[in-house]
């Protein structure tokens, strides 16, 4: 990780640069200008130098120094490190599954659920969920599942993989609402990201706000909507999905997933917009699709419903309470949303376990109100 130290090392450095050039009058420094005698300055070369030998992304640090200084973040610097890192790492991994859960989960948003910062209960979860979620993200086999002879999935019969990959692949997954509960999982966190906006949102249930416009012989029933949010009697519907791009079907399609991010995502949004667009537009309303990938790949629907909820921008002073990992609104949004679908997701896993490691009965039996 010494990378990561030097990335940390020069954007420290050169904030500090930054500081002291806006304030050296104050400070009394006659000439903030680095001298290359000084030992920081050397270290701060060295430290450029080997981020430089890393990345692919051009960063010339070096042609600041004897300027004015500009101020980097961390982030510009790691970002050509981690892309250049993420190629030799998928190139290495051995099968098109894998590849698919890498892309996945370092796709749009995909990894801001680990800087939520947990100061409500919706942004708390239990320690062995975390374990979960973090396993299923890095490849690590869960020990319950790595185990000689394996655990038979006790709805379809199958070896579990070590990965924690099949209960969103089992063909009968949604035994106990399994998949279920974890779509709500998600949607409340879609909901209360909305909320946190100030946009009134209800879960439309068995409600039927179609009448007339629905097709024959179908009530279309979307998940959320935000009444009047356009005008008087003008609607915004959402309807919410997890998706797994992991699938033989995914990855062995014409634009695999293995290869390509949002794949699953995309599909999943595609058959939304032709169920309920139609529908939406007979009542004067409109509809957004809302659909993530189970390892956090955002969809470009949900990447959009994430800018809406979260406006141009505009950030309030008290906000920086709330996240201080968030640098802005679109971020602080992201994160409760994402967040929310991964311990959905882990959640889900867990349940699983229980279920077919240690043979526990479901308490709930199912769907929760
Ligand atoms: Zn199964």
């Amino acid at each position: 990780m010494m990378w990561v130290a030097d990335c940390c090392f020069v954007a420290g450095v050169m904030a500090c640069l930054e500081y002291a050039g806006a304030h050296s009058h104050a400070l009394h420094l006659p000439d903030i200008r680095p001298q290359t005698a000084l030992p920081f300055v050397r270290e701060l070369c060295a430290a450029a130098h080997r981020v430089v030998s890393q990345t692919d992304t051009p960063v010339d640090l070096l042609s600041l120094l004897p300027g004015s200084p500009r101020c980097p973040h961390q982030r510009d610097l790691s970002g050509g490190v981690m892309e250049r890192r993420r190629r030799v790492l998928a190139a290495e991994l051995p099968d098109p599954q894998r590849r698919a859960v890498l892309v996945s989960a370092s796709g749009q948003f995909a990894g801001h659920w680990v800087q939520a910062i947990p100061v409500a209960d919706c942004w708390r979860a239990r320690p062995r969920l975390f374990q979960l979620a973090l396993c299923v993200r890095l490849g690590v086999p869960i020990p319950e599942l790595d185990v000689s002879g394996g655990v038979a999935c006790g709805a379809c019969g199958m070896t579990h993989d070590k990965y924690g990959r099949h209960p969103s692949l089992c063909m009968r997954g949604n035994r106990s609402y399994l998949w279920t509960e974890r779509h709500d999982g998600f949607q409340r966190a879609v909901q209360r990201a909305l909320w946190f906006a100030r946009v009134t949102t209800r879960a439309v249930g068995t409600r039927n706000y179609f009448g007339s416009a629905n097709p024959p012989n179908k009530e279309l029933r979307a998940d959320l909507v935000c009444m009047h949010y356009h005008g008087m009697g003008r609607h915004l519907f959402i309807d919410v999905a997890v998706t797994e791009p992991a699938s033989p079907a995914m990855t062995g399609g014409a634009r695999s997933s293995a290869e390509h991010a949002g794949v699953a995502a995309d599909l999943r949004a595609q058959k939304k917009h032709s169920k309920y667009r139609e529908a939406c537009l007979r009542i004067d309303s409109t509809f957004r699709d809302g659909v993530i990938e189970r390892y956090g790949h955002c969809g470009d629907g949900l990447v959009g419903l994430v800018r809406l909820i979260a406006g141009a921008g505009h950030r309030e002073p008290w906000e920086t309470d709330y996240s201080p990992t968030a640098t802005s609104r679109v971020t602080h949004v992201a994160q409760c949303v994402v967040f929310g679908a991964v311990m959905s997701d882990a959640a889900m896993l867990d349940a699983v376990l229980e279920l077919d490691v240690w043979g526990k009965e479901r308490v709930e039996g199912g769907r929760r109100g």
